[in-house]
């Protein structure tokens, strides 16, 4: 088994990005006054908070507060909402778009970076886009399902990030493209799963791919013609092309051996935010590649900016500032969670924030404008990486026994995070914070050179086959459970928090009727008032919720909306021990006071338990090596052992399936429904061996 043949596949080109940071282009033409009818722009944008009546961006307004002044529906009347309608999708995976409403129509995305619009009254389909991804092909490179996170919207135009890293622009009106270019060298496993943002005339993309080995950047296009004004990387490049800026010339001071082989990481994958006062762009950046210190940079150095959040100017993309939450991470402690501004009186002086509830587990307060550390805790219980952080620097406090070299260690959170890409929401009137926590999240990390990287350092997702007591022990642990915290981020303390059955839960909306809305990863869609936490009203949504609600009025009636469907890492991973989750066909469900419309949900999964469709020969050893081959190759779709969420569980495969089975791995037989051909990195007896280990656990008790 060859890892070197997926290497050859994703460094066919192996030269190092050259251009970045390219001259700026003169600022875009500022939006004609006053605004066309139909058209959003800037002006509307800057005054989104006025706009109670829409949602015209992904956390509503710029400071990403995700709090609307609506109060028909509050802590009173909540009690009265019902379904108003609801809109099947074609897709079992996940859902996490914020829906965008503007004038009486939803702009939504569904999964393989699908765009729809529905009239936000009644549901009626207004149009569909589907960018025709080569599903096969972006599915090999996807770490965590093939999920978008909403649209953008400006100057009638829809804007959306493709997986295979294309930024689209759609006519409004008809969904018809109005320009599509490449944000990315389709030779690497870039992927885009993030929103686009819009900043004064650009629109802004990142990109996904650090688990795989590619160069994080960020890049800005004009929003009416799709030119590339600035692209910005996080990361050093190979220092013999030269740096294409001082940030990347001291960065590079940071890292050791030759870490630009495997790209470095420190993609943007989410959480572009743009601050109209300063005319900076903040986003966070994802892990290092590799993951571990120890297969990285001569296990030296902070590795700047992998791990940190980065403040740049908006017009050029110039680098201001840079804090790293994770200085030469270990644990894929992607600092890519969503940033929200406010202004807060922190010890009598009002100062200008930036915060994050970081996947490491801590909650951040830093100044906006300069990057300042002014403040960081722990919001979840259980932290074991830090004990703590420097109390002037922010610079976190290791645990010894969270270093890992050759050795195994656990380590809490894991790589899923104390919080991960989910919105979180504020309520300005409380001084309240609100967002799902993962507690007690753990991980045995086990790495091993040879085993798990290929000559290039490219990560190809193998944990080595660790057997030792530390398993054990793992597994004695209290099972992890997920909360909605009420975090006050100027006493930096939990006010309430709610404990989930389940560990995954959505992103929230917070609104004036004092209400805070969320959905879990089992189904249930909860209103919860916002001063105490108090559970007002639930809803079963058939299928669980990753993805954050909206709230908007049409013709004076306010609605809420949510998409419904669990994937994601989580989904696909299907970790055991998480608590009851919901999987099923994707829907988008919006409720109104007084409606009381339902739904059937679309049958899915198995009544009983599998059997063996077809018996093979097959010694202990065959079935060993084929699950450590599933392991490597299978489970990040078909999940952990064998046992599926939103895929189709392979246990339950039938007699014919067994008999293509090679045909569908190695040759890509069932390509069309997004199945990849795998006969570059396996042979036709590793196939037999995995088809052996799923026939095994085919057999096995539930
Ligand atoms: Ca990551």
């Amino acid at each position: 088994m060859s890892a070197r043949n997926l290497s050859k596949l994703l460094f066919v080109a192996a030269a190092v990005l050259v251009a970045a940071c390219e001259s700026p282009a003169p600022p875009a033409e500022p939006a004609s006054e006053p605004e066309p009818q139909g058209s959003v722009g800037d002006a509307r944008l800057l005054d989104a908070d006025a706009d109670a009546g829409n949602w015209l961006m992904y956390g509503r307004t710029y400071d990403e507060h995700r709090f609307s002044p609506l109060t028909q529906i509050d802590e009173n009347t909540v009690d009265d909402l019902g379904l108003a309608w609801h809109r099947e999708l074609d897709t079992t995976r996940g859902l996490e778009a914020t829906p965008i409403v503007y004038d009486g129509v939803i702009y939504t995305t569904s999964s393989w970076s699908v765009v729809y619009a529905f009239d936000a009254a009644s549901g009626e389909q207004l149009w569909a886009y589907d960018p025709q991804v080569d599903r096969p092909r972006v599915a090999r490179f996807i770490c965590c399902d093939v999920v978008n996170r909403g649209v953008a919207l400006y100057d009638n135009k829809v804007y959306v990030g493709t997986l295979d890293g294309r930024l689209v622009a759609l006519d409004a009106k008809t969904g018809t493209p109005v320009w599509d270019v490449s944000t990315i060298d389709t030779s690497k496993p870039y992927a885009i799963t993030g929103y686009p943002r819009i900043a004064d005339g650009k629109v802004l993309i990142g990109n996904a791919g650090a688990e795989y080995g590619v160069r994080g950047y960020v890049s800005a296009y004009d929003a009416l013609t799709g030119d590339r004004l600035w692209r910005t990387y996080t990361v050093p490049g190979n220092p013999e092309l030269g740096f294409e800026s001082d940030a990347m010339e001291r960065a590079a001071a940071t890292w050791h051996d030759e870490w630009w082989t495997a790209g470095g990481g420190g993609t943007v994958w989410e959480g572009i935010v743009y601050d109209p006062e300063l005319d900076f762009v903040y986003f966070g950046t994802g892990n290092p590649t590799a993951w571990y210190r120890a297969l990285r940079s001569d296990e030296l150095g902070d590795n700047l900016y992998v791990a940190s959040i980065l403040a740049l100017r908006a017009s050029d993309g110039e680098y201001v500032w840079h804090f790293q939450t994770t200085p030469n991470d270990n644990w894929d402690f992607d600092a890519t969670q969503p940033l929200m501004l406010a202004d807060l009186d922190l010890d009598g002086r009002e100062r200008r924030v930036i915060m994050q509830a970081s996947k490491n587990g801590f909650f951040y307060v830093l100044d906006r404008a300069n990057g300042e550390f002014l403040s960081g805790e722990q919001f979840v219980d259980g932290v074991t990486w830090a004990t703590s952080l420097e109390p002037d620097t922010g610079r976190p406090i290791e645990s010894p026994s969270a270093f890992m070299g050759a050795e195994a260690v656990i380590v809490s959170p894991g790589p899923r995070g104390a919080h991960n890409w989910n919105p979180m929401a504020f309520n300005p009137t409380l001084g309240l914070v609100y967002l799902g926590a993962k507690v007690g999240t753990q991980s045995l990390h086990a790495p091993d050179v040879e085993w798990m990287y290929d000559a290039n350092n490219v990560n190809i997702g193998r944990d080595r086959d660790y057997d030792g007591p530390l398993v054990a022990e793992l597994a004695a642990k209290p099972p992890p459970h997920g909360e909605l915290v009420a975090w006050n981020p100027v006493a930096q303390r939990a006010q309430w928090r709610v404990t989930h059955p389940t560990v995954d839960s959505g992103g929230v909306l917070a609104t004036a009727g004092n209400l805070v809305f969320q959905g879990r990863g089992d189904g249930q869609f909860i209103a919860y008032r916002a001063s105490d936490g108090a559970k007002l009203w639930e809803f079963d949504a058939g299928t669980g919720i990753m993805a954050p609600p909206v709230t908007y009025l049409v013709d004076g009636e306010q609605y809420v909306s949510v998409m419904a469907g669990l994937g994601g890492p989580e989904g696909l991973f299907n970790v055991p021990g998480d608590g009851p989750v919901e999987f099923g066909n994707g829907r988008l469900l919006t409720f109104a006071l007084g409606a009381s419309a339902s739904f059937e949900p679309r049958p899915f999964g198995h009544s009983e338990p599998p059997t063996p469709a077809i018996t093979v020969d097959a010694t202990p050893e065959t079935i060993e090596l084929g699950r450590e081959l599933y392991g490597a190759t299978c489970r990040r779709c078909h999940g952990t052992n064998a046992v599926a969420g939103p895929l189709p569980d392979l246990r339950y495969s039938t007699a014919g399936v067994h008999q293509q089975f090679e045909a569908i791995v190695l040759g890509g037989a069932l390509a069309p429904l997004g199945m990849p051909a795998f006969d570059d990195l396996l042979t036709s007896d590793e196939v037999r061996a995995i088809q052996a280990y799923v026939l095994a656990r085919a057999a096995e008790p539930e």
